[in-house]
């Protein structure tokens, strides 16, 4: 429960916060951690002065802070769902307006496993706590005006969907093991660059048309060898077979980001 601080319930599993709790008359309480305090204001302030979320995390992890959860940061840690109040940026605990009740954990009737479940907004608790406050309320609002302002941007801009492609996903980045996805209709990139900055990976790209084509030839080889035809033959599917072999990875074109 400790971390709804940094991040609400986003990063609540294994996530650590360094939120001091106290005893006081009314049960137990917690404490601001100066450490994480400074770190929320230098967030907010940047963000509100028009820094991209993704700079702010590539300055974060430039400097060696580490993310709630100890790895490096990542935009959605910052940004996440306004309406949820995911995201650091948008956890009013920060003005001292706790929130709780958010969601509850149900046992799965198939699996037995609990899993957590968001409740209604109409169920979640508020309570007014001016002593979690780290940030002022206008710069609170400045940043609500610019997340506004990102929404109708990027609505007037006609956001496209992201593009469908044969690969993403199953291709890695060679420089960090992370998932390459197509990053516009014409490269696979690193997202781990792509959402955490160049100082958690310098990140690389390749050709989508190229690295298409040579897996497409490889697996075409492949489903023509002796082994896949046996498969065949035998009723098994070779696609899953090309699928546990995977061909050699990193073969594109790389260049850094
Ligand atoms: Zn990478």
């Amino acid at each position: 429960m400790p971390s709804r601080f940094w991040a609400n319930r986003a990063w609540q599993a294994g996530s650590r916060s360094n939120w001091p709790s106290v005893k006081t008359e009314r049960g137990s309480d917690y404490q601001v951690n100066k450490e994480e305090a400074a770190i929320v204001r230098f967030i907010f302030e940047k963000f509100a002065a028009g820094w991209s979320t993704l700079q702010i995390c590539d300055d974060l992890n430039g400097r060696g802070v580490p993310s709630p959860r100890g790895g490096t940061w990542r935009r959605s840690a910052l940004y996440g769902s306004p309406n949820k109040g995911s995201g650091i940026l948008n956890n009013s605990a920060y003005i001292g307006v706790y929130i709780w009740n958010r969601s509850q954990w149900l046992k799965d009737p198939d699996s037995g496993k609990r899993v957590r479940e968001d409740r209604p907004e109409l169920e979640w608790k508020t309570d007014h706590r001016d002593h979690y406050r780290i940030v002022q309320d206008d710069l609170w609002h400045a940043v609500r005006a610019r997340m506004g302002a990102d929404r109708l941007n990027s609505g007037a801009k006609g956001k496209s969907a992201p593009p469908r492609t044969l690969f993403s996903g199953v291709l890695c980045c060679a420089l960090c093991g992370g998932a390459l996805t197509a990053i516009n209709p014409r490269y696979y990139g690193c997202v781990t660059r792509k959402e955490r900055g160049k100082h958690a990976c310098e990140g690389i790209s390749v050709y989508r048309e190229q690295t298409d084509e040579r897996l497409l030839s490889v697996l075409r080889d492949e489903l023509c060898s002796e082994p896949a035809q046996a498969d065949i033959d035998a009723g098994r599917s070779p696609i899953s077979r090309a699928r546990r072999y995977p061909p050699g990875r990193g073969q594109g074109r790389q260049s850094k980001n």
